[in-house]
């Protein structure tokens, strides 16, 4: 088969300069020069050939639909694509790249089979029975749609962050396209009693659908070969856009001893009005799209009336659908700003992260030690004896029951846990209260390990002393976690 045959029988039949070029299986940029191309695989160019004809009422020169694109790829159709695209709110997102996602409908795919029986028909041997004889429309959407939009709309083509285009097509010759194909598919793949129906799509086309598996003369009993000329091009049923996910980390210092981690609400009612994950959001999120939407994780949470200090904890949002890709130093300042205001939460070391960096905030949880200081009451004034006893820089080991106050979340157990170091100093102002420094793994909780639970904790800072000691108040000095990366202003 001479590629000029090929040509002239595509033209002859109505196919565009692209579809051409598909049939002639050119990649990459040979799309972009047509010319070159044709020269290069021996045929003649011809300018618009394969689509002119002359309308017989009125002997005006009109433009055909192509048959195997629908105008996909015509110079109407994109521009008419540029312009709905413009018309979307594409401008409130500052993303410099963009991935498109084109939805095409299933009438196309049938078209290029009906175009393959053709040339089966026509070149006979020459045409594989089992491989397209096209390059398809998803590659070619690649190639030839692809670049030109990115072009015009001047941003990068960005499969990993760039701003998602999903594009939906119809065309007004579907719903028949579908029911013929479903009276096809019920002679090819007859349905066995009881079996379910395999719902008509572009998978089950490619799968099932080849000059191979279902003849020649079957296909011409209920699709026209090759496919009649179309008057009517593709519509746009809609686009949408979507914007990349995007992630925000910093190290939160929480200096409220009223205030939670999470909103928290009993029975309906808000006990307090504020939490560390709303500040922080309505600041950094705001920025990036509604608020609602975003995802708060920090690496591990203190209680209400527990204080985060020294560097402070590390949190990060997961931002989907951002309208802002990007996040300068100054706005991030600004932001930290903006949440120290609050005069209950404290934030530095905002940044953009990337989606790898999550695993900081959710792997080795248990492993990390943490350093709390705690401010803790006895009943008599503390002796050198007790500071002694509670002096143990080599650490210990305890048998940690699920305290009561968390056992409708938590499942019972016994969990062991290390106690890296115990340190203990007296208040000076009050001589009834002692300042412990304790480093623990991650996941002990300090209230009890202190005043032991009724022996729910073993050891416990009141078993090692022999006498009741409780906490008054509880501050975390540092988590083990150095991520993310210090920001120095
Ligand atoms: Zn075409």
């Amino acid at each position: 088969m001479k590629n000029q045959d090929l040509v002239d029988y595509l033209k002859e039949c109505g196919v565009c300069l692209f579809c051409q070029l598909r049939y002639l299986k050119a990649r990459g940029n040979e799309y972009q020069n047509k010319q070159e191309y044709f020269e290069k695989v021996n045929v003649l160019y011809e300018e618009d050939s394969g689509c002119i004809e002359y309308a017989p009422t009125n002997k005006k020169k009109r433009r055909n639909v192509c048959p195997t694109c629908l105008d996909l790829f015509s110079d109407d159709f994109r521009d008419q694509l540029l312009l709905s695209i413009s018309s979307t709110d594409i401008g409130k997102y500052d993303c410099d790249g963009i991935v498109i996602a084109m939805s095409i409908p299933i009438i196309l795919q049938l078209r290029q089979l009906s175009m393959w029986y053709a040339l089966i028909d026509k070149f006979g041997d020459n045409v594989s029975l089992d491989r397209t004889p096209d390059v398809s429309l998803k590659e070619a959407i690649k190639l030839i749609l692809n670049p030109t939009i990115c072009e015009k709309l001047k941003k990068s083509y960005d499969i990993n962050n760039g701003l998602m285009v999903t594009i939906n097509l119809s065309h007004s010759q579907e719903e028949e396209g579908i029911t013929r194909l479903e009276k096809l598919n019920n002679i090819v793949n007859p349905r066995k009693r009881g079996e379910k129906y395999e719902k008509i799509s572009r998978s089950l086309i490619e799968r099932k659908y080849t000059p191979a598996r279902v003849s020649s003369e079957l296909f011409k009993e209920i699709f026209d070969v090759p496919p009649l000329i179309s008057n009517e091009g593709l519509k746009f049923d809609s686009i949408s856009l979507l914007g990349p996910s995007v992630y925000v980390a910093g190290r939160y210092r929480k200096i409220s001893r009223k205030l939670s981690h999470t909103p928290w609400v009993l029975n309906g009612e808000r006990v307090m009005d504020d939490s560390i994950e709303e500040i922080i959001n309505r600041n950094i999120a705001n920025y990036f799209c509604d608020p609602k939407k975003v995802n708060f994780m920090s690496s591990g949470r203190e209680d209400v009336d527990v204080r985060c200090l020294g560097a402070g904890r590390p949190f990060v949002l997961e931002i989907p659908n951002a309208l802002q890709s990007s996040l300068n130093s100054e706005k991030a300042r600004q932001m930290e700003d903006n949440i120290d205001k609050s005069q209950k939460v404290s934030v530095r070391d905002i940044q953009m992260v990337k989606r790898e960096d999550l695993s900081h905030i959710k792997m080795g949880e248990e492993h990390k030690r943490k350093c709390y200081r705690a401010l803790c009451q006895i009943g008599s004034v503390a002796t050198i004896d007790m500071l002694r006893k509670l002096d143990l820089q080599q650490g210990f080991e305890i048998q940690q029951k699920t305290p009561i106050r968390v056992l409708h979340r938590r499942p019972l157990h016994t969990r062991p846990r290390t106690v890296y170091s115990l340190k203990a100093s007296v208040c000076q102002q009050n001589k009834c209260l002692i300042i412990l420094d304790i480093v623990t793994q991650a996941g002990t909780y300090i209230k009890e390990l202190v005043h032991g639970e009724f022996g729910r904790t073993i050891p416990s800072v009141a078993s090692l002393l022999g006498q009741p000691i409780d906490i008054v108040a509880l501050d975390v000095m540092e988590i083990d976690l150095d991520w993310p990366p210090s920001i120095s202003v």
